[in-house]
């Protein structure tokens, strides 16, 4: 069974990964080994490296071309980092091996850091997992429901259209016999347009969508078959086998989030948080290379100041 695959296999263990990544010099040279495979690429011109040399204990390069001096971190998501990369790979390993999510709080106990120093590490990794799964498109038989993210506890309408709750989008490709392969939850309100641009987006051909009754959802099999079984919402739909893998995730979803995590923070950063849910979904039949995946994208990726990661401003 597929969830079995997921629970006993062997993902990194703490002693491996200490033995890659426990030392500055370790972290450092898996960096280098993502961003430059082949050997320095000036990231300015293009050139190779003329010299390099070490400044306050990190490795710089000088391209012979245009002079340009850079490390390993310049212009990636790790740049004008204060903590040393041990953290950040400790960090990047907690936030992919364990089942449930790991909060801010939990991290920075972990780090032996403060608090606001874990948010803005785990949100910036979090920012990686995003831009990451930003072009990832489910074909085939996509199971799709609306779901929503916080608000449950603080009483109010329940279901569609109650206020503080984040709407989204659980869409989940499966096998042919149902099992789940993988998912994409996205922020959205649940109009016509918005469900358009999700599909065009997300969704590729051969594509056969299965949903509930909801007319938007009508929107998103614009290049497929419609499935549609009206549910009318509630213990029903759950119960419909033709559900059962979206049905699952969601649940599985919420547990991890809600164990985790302070409703305030999902209004704001609701694409981030399922960014990061999204993320590990879809690598979780491979939790031995997930981590230097993750280093490899973070590696890759452009710097992200703090005042934008606070700022939370979305460009999907
Ligand atoms: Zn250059």
């Amino acid at each position: 069974m597929a969830t079995n695959r997921v629970q006993f296999q062997r993902g990194l263990p703490m002693s491996e990964f200490l033995e890659h990544y426990g030392t500055e010099d370790g972290c450092e040279d898996a960096l280098i080994a993502s961003r430059w495979p082949q050997g320095f690429v000036c990231p300015v011109c293009g050139g190779p490296a003329s010299c390099s040399f070490r400044r306050e204990g990190r490795l710089y390069w000088q391209c012979a071309s245009c002079r340009h001096q850079c490390s390993v971190i310049s212009g990636t998501i790790f740049e004008s980092t204060k903590l040393p990369l041990t953290s950040w790979f400790l960090a990047m390993h907690l936030l992919t091996q364990s089942k449930n999510n790991v909060s801010a709080l939990e991290l920075g106990r972990q780090l032996g850091v403060s608090y606001k120093t874990a948010w803005l590490l785990k949100h910036k990794v979090m920012e990686v997992m995003r831009v990451r799964e930003d072009t990832r498109q489910l074909s085939g038989r996509v199971e799709i429901d609306d779901a929503y993210l916080g608000g449950e506890l603080s009483g109010g309408k329940a279901g569609r259209g109650c206020e503080n709750k984040v709407p989204f989008i659980a869409a989940v490709q499966t096998t042919e016999a149902g099992q789940p392969v993988r998912a994409c939850f996205v922020q959205c309100s649940f109009t016509k347009e918005a469900v358009d641009k999700f599909a065009a987006k997300s969704l590729a051909r051969p594509l056969t969508v299965v949903s509930d009754g909801l007319g938007c959802f009508t929107a998103a099999a614009g290049a497929g078959v419609h499935e549609r079984h009206v549910t009318g919402g509630g213990k029903v739909g759950v119960k419909l086998p033709q559900f059962r893998a979206v049905n699952t995730v969601l649940s599985n979803l919420k547990t991890a989030l809600c164990g985790t995590y302070h409703a305030f923070d999902f209004v704001k950063y609701a694409p981030r948080y399922l960014a990061e849910a999204q993320y590990r979904f879809n690598r979780r039949f491979d939790l031995r290379s997930i981590l230097s995946r993750l280093v490899r994208a973070a590696a890759m990726a452009s710097p992200c100041a703090a005042p934008l990661i606070r700022a939370a401003e979305f460009h999907p």
